[in-house]
């Protein structure tokens, strides 16, 4: 008899699709990290609605889109 894999493969799909849904709502944290603001490499945090990042020295903002700071000077 030989096992069948369908039902297994598409529990699995499902939960990988989840978790790239996940990913997208804030930002990597190791990218967090390394970020620094292009105009003074200054630290970036995020702002209160979580929606983009904000230099603590100049005060530029950059929306954060799918995940992905838009950082340009
Ligand atoms: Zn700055």
């Amino acid at each position: 008899m030989k096992p069948q894999n369908s039902e297994n493969f598409g529990s699995r799909k499902s939960k990988d699709f989840l978790g790239t849904k996940e990913s997208k709502e804030t930002l990597n944290p190791e990218l967090y990290k390394i970020l620094a603001c292009p105009v003074c490499k200054s630290d970036v945090k995020y702002t209160s609605d979580m929606k983009a990042l904000k230099c603590v020295k100049c005060s530029k903002t950059y929306p954060i889109r799918d995940g992905i700071p838009v950082m340009m000077a």
